[in-house]
């Protein structure tokens, strides 16, 4: 038997000896010599951190206990490895591009560097990953009692905990010296990688030595184990086919998901090409790990005494046969296991808790130059370390308080549930480009809320966190809320059930979510640096030339620039160039000019990655580019709407201010005018009273008096009565009541007659007419009775208000299109600009009314009878005198046309 002294003494020189390949691996690195260290061998074999006691033990005590269903745990990640590592490739490329440190820094940067779902996946890693820990720091102390139940005091419960204390403790040093040696921008610790890529050889050589021993020392070869299979209790193993897929699918989750894997496989992936080999050694690997689980398995059943740990065959086997050297073997293979995922994990988490935990207080803390400060690193460094004791002391302390008791495999299990929450938001960053921050974090607290309730607090049932009623009832007793049965699907595999519920309302969450927010501009280009990754790489600045295809930079310039704009740059450059047609050379001057031209609509950052997706010649992303020129396009389209919107808005704003300053004028107006026109019913009013007493009262008139005062009554009343006719003419023009009498007329004729009336042969102050007749032959349908109205009222206005010492009046006529249009214009001093909109309203009087008499009617009624004849009435702007413009539609000519077309 081997002693306990001894054993510690192996464990001693076996650390010791690690050390010395990490001190050596990292030497090499340091002096630059990297071509081993970055060899797919290396690489392949780190990744067997995969593979942890728990495999190393639990897998032969799982087939113990279940047959080949351990088989489950290698077939994920081998499917993963063969048929996904198209997938790897994409996480392994973007981890490069951009920088990525850890897990939760790559979801954290896909969705607009969050500093929120950063810490959400470490709270979740850390979550997942303690019980984890605990499982490791619990095998090793397994296996130490293995060998110590000789000792003659016994190896006591309290002698198990100090065991587990020290292997933290050794495990917290070894992590601290070579996980935190120096800060490498690249987070890559190529001691321990060389360290756990050596342990990989030690356990995959223990096992198969074991297993070699079962079959040919202990059995007869594999013939003699196929038959003891035969006889033995596991050959009654059923296979339970909804446990198998949720198990390959978990354990492919996990492996894509775990944060030791990710460290490993991305973080410390020096070239994605060793991806080649993994692809195929790695499920190879895995393939020699399972070869002898089965015959150990049933072996050790067949052997050893009934009730004896199945989880500890690979040591008690080769013990029981007094194989000392083989079980030593047996137990390092077990310690590697153990010791390299605690490192790699501890070395992976305290990335994750420094860098978006610590660092994050730290610096808030440290309101002032702590970006400028020399001893940052040195924080980060001690971050580091703290984190490294935080995350092994957390595992440590739950093995303490879970007591160590259930069998590993069902720990491992529940670890990984919760650590597969990511994957939804890890695929859905990866290939879509609409997934959205927000919905990361609300599917990834979905996911891992239902882990909590339905795997993780059950599962610790023990401690009474959910008591027996929740478990049976549900919580608050409603039914649908069970924990091992949601929704009524009791009855299933607890772990199963698990699995299905969490991923499947963690993705409807994610993608639900998704659809109704919009992603930030700074998410939409990590959006598309992480889906087009392959595409997409920074480059240096300053462009080769030759790779661009013109026309592709054309049709994407268009998008942006507009149609017109682009080709006119394009052409320009042929030209420039000496090309006949009109698409230049992508010469590097031009790409430069070509993009601080793009960068004025999109942003020098965005227009360095366009062209440089198309410069650096990848034809497939030119779609994918398009997709954010269109996206683009849009904002500003829509930003050039809300302009128009807002140019409309002050257009109506100013015609709103305008319309008002005419009311409060019309209103002043209005004012005067009532005391206007009280007063001009007042003056004739009182003067015919005045009179018509005289003629009733005095009988000593002479008839010549009579017949004077008479007349001026008469006079008057007629002025009173015109007032009265304009207001009531006005009143029915303005209602529309007026009946129109229609009938051909000549233009000529009507002017005739207007001025005929508007000038009294014995005018004292007559006004000059000029004309020209040839023009005013024209026939009209229209109210010539009406028409001319409106002429004599400009007519009279001419003459009334004409101050030039030598009055004169032009009437000109143009015929146009289908509308005549006869001008006045006179020489007086017209009408002033601000004053020409209101002239047309009622009871409007610019000049001085004594003079004219008027009542400022005239040229309302004016424009109220063009109305109705369909024309128009207007002031003409910037004339020498007065000038007015009427329109009248040409009747006659739509008329004939109407006729003609009716004829023929
Ligand atoms: P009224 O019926 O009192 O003549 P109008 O409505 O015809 O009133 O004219 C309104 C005002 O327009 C007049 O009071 C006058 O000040 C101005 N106006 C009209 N025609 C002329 C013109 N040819 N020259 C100068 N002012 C004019």
């Amino acid at each position: 038997m081997v002693s306990f002294n001894i054993l510690i003494a192996v464990c001693f020189a076996y650390v010791a000896f690690l050390f010395g390949i990490a001190f050596y691996a990292d030497r090499r690195a340091q002096q630059g010599r990297l071509k081993f260290l970055h060899s797919p061998l290396i690489y392949t074999l780190s990744l067997s951190i995969y593979c942890t006691a728990w495999t190393f033990y639990g897998a032969v005590g799982n087939a113990a206990r279940s047959g080949l269903e351990f088989v489950t745990i290698y077939l994920g990640p081998s499917l993963v490895m063969v048929g996904w590592w198209w997938l790897l490739r994409r996480l392994v490329r973007i981890g490069r591009a951009q920088r990525i440190t850890s897990i939760a820094d790559l979801i954290s940067s896909r969705f607009g560097k969050s500093n929120l779902l950063g810490v959400l996946v470490t709270l979740l890693a850390v979550v997942g990953t303690t019980p984890y820990i605990a499982l490791q720091l619990q095998s090793v102390t397994l296996s130490f009692s293995v060998f110590s139940r000789d000792l003659s005091a016994g190896f006591m419960q309290t002698d198990l905990a100090s065991t587990a204390f020290w292997v933290a403790v050794g495990l917290m040093l070894f992590t601290v010296l070579f996980g935190t040696r120096n800060l490498d921008a690249n987070e890559r610790h190529h001691g321990v990688v060389t360290a756990i890529a050596f342990e990989a050889i030690v356990k995959l050589i223990a096992l198969l030595s074991v297993g070699a021993f079962v079959v040919w020392s202990i059995a007869d070869g594999p013939a003699d184990i196929l038959a003891r299979m035969d006889a033995s209790p596991i050959a009654n193993w059923q296979i339970r086919p909804g446990r198998w897929a949720g198990l390959i699918f978990l354990s492919a989750a996990a492996f894509l998901c775990l944060p030791r894997m990710f460290q490993v496989m991305v973080v410390e992936s020096a070239d994605e090409r060793n991806l080649a080999m993994a692809g195929w050694a790695f499920p190879l690997y895995l393939m020699l790990m399972s070869l002898f689980v089965l015959p150990i398995a049933v072996v050790g059943l067949e052997l050893l005494p009934k009730g004896s740990n199945p989880d500890l065959f690979v040591l008690t086997l080769p013990l029981s046969q007094g194989q000392d050297g083989l079980a030593l073997l047996s137990f390092l293979g077990g310690f590697s296991s153990a010791t390299s995922m605690v490192i790699v994990a501890a070395i992976a988490l305290s990335t994750m808790v420094s860098n978006h935990i610590v660092m994050p207080v730290w610096v808030s803390l440290r309101s002032s130059g702590a970006t400028v400060s020399g001893d940052l690193r040195q924080v980060v460094l001690t971050a580091r370390r703290v984190s490294i004791m935080v995350v092994v002391g957390l595992g440590y302390l739950y093995y303490r308080i879970s007591g160590g008791g259930a069998a590993l495999a069902s720990i491992g299990l529940i670890s990984f549930v919760g650590v597969s929450q990511v994957l939804p938001v890890l695929l859905g960053g990866l290939f879509w480009r609409r997934a959205t921050k927000v919905a990361a974090a609300a599917g990834l607290i979905t996911g891992f809320a239902i882990w909590l309730y339905t795997l993780f607090l059950p599962s610790i049932g023990g401690a009474g966190v959910l008591s027996e009623s929740v478990m049976q009832q549900g919580l608050f007793g409603v039914g649908i809320l069970r924990p091992q049965g949601l929704f009524g699907t009791g009855g299933l595999d607890p772990v199963v059930h698990a699995i299905f519920w969490s991923m499947f309302l963690n993705s409807f969450v994610f993608f639900a979510v998704s659809l109704f927010t919009f992603p930030t501009p700074l998410e939409r280009l990590q959006g598309v640096q992480f889906v087009n990754v392959f595409e997409h790489s920074p480059g240096p600045r300053g462009w080769t030339s030759g790779a661009a295809g013109a026309e592709d930079l054309l049709v994407m310039s268009q998008r942006i620039l507009g149609a017109q704009q682009a080709q006119k740059l394009f052409e320009a450059e042929a030209r420039a160039q000496g090309k006949l047609g009109h698409l230049p050379d992508s010469s590097p001057a031009f790409l430069e000019r070509l993009e601080r031209e793009l960068a004025g609509s999109v942003g020098s950052a965005t227009a360095h990655a366009m062209i440089g997706q198309i410069a650096e010649g990848a034809s497939v992303s030119v779609q994918d580019l398009m997709a954010v020129a269109d996206e683009a396009a849009q904002i500003m389209e829509y930003s050039s709407q809300l302009e128009a919107k807002s140019a409309e808005l002050g257009r109506t704003a100013q015609q709103l201010s305008e319309a008002n300053e005419k009311l409060t004028r019309l209103s002043v107006q209005k004012d005067a005018f009532l005391s206007q026109i009280s007063h001009e019913l007042r003056t004739p009013m009182t003067s015919i009273r005045a009179f018509s007493e005289i003629l009733r009262d005095m009988d000593a008139l002479t008839p010549k008096d009579q017949t004077r005062y008479a007349t001026i009554i008469h006079d008057e009343t007629l002025r009173l009565t015109r007032l009265l006719d304009d207001l009531l003419d006005l009143s029915v023009l303005e209602n529309g009541q007026v009946t129109l009498n229609r009938e051909q007329v000549n233009l000529h004729d009507i002017l005739n007659r207007a001025i005929g009336a508007a000038l009294a042969p014995q005018d004292d102050e007559p006004i000059r007419i000029e004309r020209n007749i040839t023009f005013e032959s024209a026939m009209l349908v229209t109210d010539g009775d009406r028409l001319s109205q409106v002429f004599i009222n400009l007519i009279s206005n001419a003459r009334k208000y004409c101050s030039a010492p030598d009055p004169a009046l032009t009437i000109s006529v143009q015929t146009g299109h289908d509308q005549l249009q006869i001008d006045f214009v006179d020489n007086g001093a017209g009408i002033p600009a601000h004053q020409q909109p209101l002239v047309f309203e009622k009871f409007a009087r610019l000049t001085d009314h004594a003079r004219a008499g008027g009542a400022g009617l005239g040229l309302a009624i004016c424009r109220e009878i063009m109305n109705n004849l369909g024309g128009a009435i207007d002031c003409l702007p910037d004339q020498s005198g007065a000038a007015f413009r009427v329109t009248v539609p040409l009747q006659v000519e739509t008329q004939e046309k109407a006729n003609e077309t009716r004829i023929s």
